[in-house]
């Protein structure tokens, strides 16, 4: 790649754009800079824009909203740079890792620490696109604070008949509707929180194929079992807060804010915020 190297200089000016790379995405390279200045560290997303082509107008408009974000559970946008090939947007770092890499160096979470990861998820999901690879620690080691990494541009980024494809990314996680092409918004999201709070607490997924025709076709008939092997010591307010979100009917799901409110999670918000 001819442009690997090249940055605007308004970019280089403020940041050492440093070798590591974070991660790559669909449309993305995510590498570590450094804020020249304060030498504070960041990542910086890199966008071709072959990948937006005719788009370029959504894209800065969804930029100009995002700039004013500022929320503990989502990667804030700091700054924005642009070249004749690429956006380059510089964010948070979340250091980290996956919350699935720490999951699966766990096995499973205690209820409590599912409880509060689930909780963080919530606040953060006024934002779209919840993906497993896009929660991230902000920082490493223990009970670090969970954010969402993704800014939801993939929506802007991918065209409708991509829609199939992306959810093979991460199929278990997508509700049946938007496998069969009819559904969208927000009680996607709460599904896919559904599937995320079982595997959180037992290590394994509801939905489950030997391959990913049988595995969409477990997930459009919406059966999924608490398997007294591994749920007994798991309590009903847990498996009740799953049922919520794992409603067929998506108009049946719980919405954040009343998943906010359910027991399961209220018990284990922090107390010092007075009930009102
Ligand atoms: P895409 O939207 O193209 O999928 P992402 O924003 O998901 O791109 O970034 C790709 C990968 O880069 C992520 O899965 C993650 O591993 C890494 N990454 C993204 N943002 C950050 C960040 N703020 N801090 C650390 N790593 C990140
Ligand atoms: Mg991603």
């Amino acid at each position: 790649d001819a442009n690997a190297d090249y940055y605007p200089p308004d970019l280089e000016r403020h940041y050492k754009i440093t070798k590591k790379i974070l991660g790559t995405g669909s449309f993305a390279v995510v590498k570590e800079c450094v804020h020249r200045h304060t030498g504070q560290s960041f990542a910086l997303k890199i966008i071709q824009k072959n990948a937006i082509a005719g788009k370029e107008y959504m894209l800065h408009s969804e930029l100009d909203i995002l700039k004013q974000v500022r929320h503990p559970h989502i990667v804030s946008m700091h700054a924005l740079y642009e070249s004749p090939t690429a956006v380059y947007i510089v964010t948070d770092l979340a250091s980290g890792g996956e919350l699935f890499q720490q999951l699966l160096s766990k096995g499973a979470f205690t209820e409590k620490d599912a409880s509060h990861l689930v909780s963080q998820i919530l606040e953060g999901i006024i934002h779209r696109d919840l993906k497993p690879e896009n929660l991230l620690f902000q920082t490493p080691g223990e009970h670090a604070n969970l954010m969402i990494t993704d800014f939801g541009l993939s929506k802007i980024l991918k065209n409708e008949n991509d829609i199939l494809m992306t959810s093979c990314g991460t199929p278990g996680y997508v509700a049946h509707e938007v496998l069969e092409q009819k559904g969208y918004g927000k009680p996607v999201d709460m599904w896919s929180i559904g599937v995320i709070t079982f595997i959180l607490l037992v290590g394994y997924t509801p939905f489950y194929g030997a391959d990913q025709a049988e595995l969409f076709s477990c997930i459009i008939k919406g059966e999924y079992t608490f398997d007294e092997e591994y749920w007994s010591d798991i309590s009903d307010l847990a498996k009740n807060f799953i049922d919520g979100l794992l409603r067929y009917d998506p108009d049946k799901r719980l919405t954040a804010e009343q998943a906010l409110k359910h027991p399961w999670i209220a018990a284990n918000l922090p107390s010092d915020v007075p009930p009102n």
